[in-house]
């Protein structure tokens, strides 16, 4: 092959078909909005937002192929076959044989947090997930967060930060003996950490340790075709391997997963969890009658898991993935042109702002984090939200603020839904905030709810 001479650059691997209008703000418009709004992006009306990169959660944008298996919706009350195609392909693309379907993610941690947790437990994980550290605590567990010490600055620019450190679980078996960790809980990329993988190596080593002492190894397999990616990318002897056969190799290592499909598989709306152990698959089937509905739907619509089986068959598709990855790439390496300062290396979903150093006039106590989206969406219409003190909420023992080190504005890239001309539009609204940070002040709670006060927690300015 010749030599190439010109730098090529890709483009989205689709093409649009249909296109759905975004309405355009003025500044005092957006100002008015997000004082209604109580200064919480996330409770900020859809219609007022340009560019929302609040979360790439049941946001995607989905295929035509997905579409017109909608319309193959056997919506029969048991035993459809979108169930069993949907089956089929967790068995094929997951490796597990035993299969749950559930309206969505937490819906899965609730079932399996009850089924492995008794009161007093301590569950291990690579930092924590809103839902998934609540769902365990709920059940009576106390979390501890053993990922390594890395994933907790934001400039290290460490290729997996979402590797467990075996000392920290080590020393956890030591203090609290085996017996009462039911389970390490492990989630790849770590969306609190900036979206950063764990390697293939680290997960033998933690798949061993927990071999050897009888805990089981559960996986939070939403962002796992991500982590698949990441894996190609960086680790050696994975180069030549393709997406599917990764995440198959991952998965593996498991006693079990649960996902929600509003993220990888590309969906709106769905979740699953899929194990290897027959009592724990017995459990939860008679269990999701409860919450959910029947084992054959899980609170979905015969066609919402068509969608989602053809959507695992995306997932793996090596275009797909790859732009996803790389459109967030694109969006770290415009704002690095303009010194703003984001978590290190770019992550697999989002960009993370690094709102402490933005900011860094304004105390933790008044929200830096909060403070920042807010102001982006006062300048452009560009929604994000804030992961910092207001999403780590209250220590449930003693009630005061859990501070973690990080105060991040996530800015999330929904699939297939924006192109690179929208993302030039964000970095320049993010870089005109930058240029003017100093003028801007912080933010004071004027309501503050009692589970996950992030959703619905209002501000004022201080
Ligand atoms: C979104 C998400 C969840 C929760 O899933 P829902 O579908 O929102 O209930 C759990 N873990 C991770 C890593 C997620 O990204």
């Amino acid at each position: 092959m010749a030599k190439k001479v010109v730098k090529r650059s890709w483009a989205e691997p689709f093409k649009i078909k249909v296109v759905e209008p975004i309405k355009m703000t003025t500044r005092e418009y957006r100002e008015k909005a997000a004082k209604e709004a109580g200064y919480n992006t996330f409770l900020m009306k859809s219609e007022d937002v340009y560019i929302d990169l609040l979360t790439d959660s049941g946001t995607n944008a989905m295929s035509d192929y997905q579409w017109a298996g909608m319309m193959l919706g056997d919506e029969a009350y048991a035993g459809s076959r979108n169930f069993y195609y949907l089956w089929d392909n967790v068995k094929k693309y997951y490796g597990m044989p035993y299969f749950v379907p559930t309206h969505q993610g937490r819906a899965a941690e609730h079932m399996i947090s009850k089924i492995l947790i008794k009161p007093g437990d301590y569950v291990p994980g690579n930092m924590y997930f809103t839902t998934t550290r609540l769902h365990q605590e709920l059940a009576g567990a106390t979390f501890v967060d053993v990922i390594i010490d890395e994933a907790h600055e934001s400039s290290n620019e460490h290729p997996f930060k979402g590797n467990i450190d075996l000392k920290k679980l080590e020393k956890l078996v030591k203090e609290v003996g085996a017996k009462n960790i039911p389970y390490i809980s492990m989630a790849g990329p770590v969306n609190m950490a900036g979206g950063q993988p764990f390697s293939m190596k680290n997960l033998i080593d933690v798949y061993e340790f927990a071999k050897k002492h009888k805990i089981k190894l559960w996986f939070d397999a939403t962002r796992a075709t991500e982590n698949a990616f990441f894996i190609k990318e960086r680790e050696k002897g994975y180069a030549d391997k393709t997406i599917a056969q990764i995440l198959k190799e991952m998965c593996s290592y498991f006693d079990g997963l649960w996902v929600s499909a509003k993220k990888d598989l590309m969906v709106n709306i769905g979740g699953f969890l899929a194990t290897k152990n027959k009592k724990v698959y017995e459990e939860a089937r008679n269990m999701v009658v409860i919450y959910e509905g029947l084992h054959t739907y899980g609170g979905l619509a015969g066609r919402d898991m068509e969608a989602m089986a053809r959507g695992i068959e995306e997932m793996v598709e090596y275009e797909n993935i790859r732009m996803r990855v790389k459109q967030v790439e694109y969006a770290g390496i415009q704002l690095a042109k303009y010194k703003i300062p984001f978590v290190q290396p770019i992550g697999g979903h989002a960009i993370f702002l690094d709102a402490k150093k933005i900011l860094s006039h304004i105390p933790q106590e008044q929200f830096p984090a909060q403070t920042l989206a807010t102001e982006i969406f006062i300048d452009s219409g560009v929604r994000g939200m804030e992961r910092g003190i207001v999403s780590s909420g209250r220590d449930p023992k003693t009630g005061e603020n859990r501070k973690p080190k990080l105060e991040l504005v996530r800015l999330t890239f929904p699939r297939r839904v924006y192109t690179q001309s929208h993302i030039d539009v964000m970095v320049e609204s993010v870089a005109e905030v930058y240029e003017n940070r100093k003028k801007v002040k912080g933010l004071k709670f004027i309501y503050e709810p009692k589970y996950l006060r992030f959703f619905q927690a209002k501000f004022d300015r201080v």
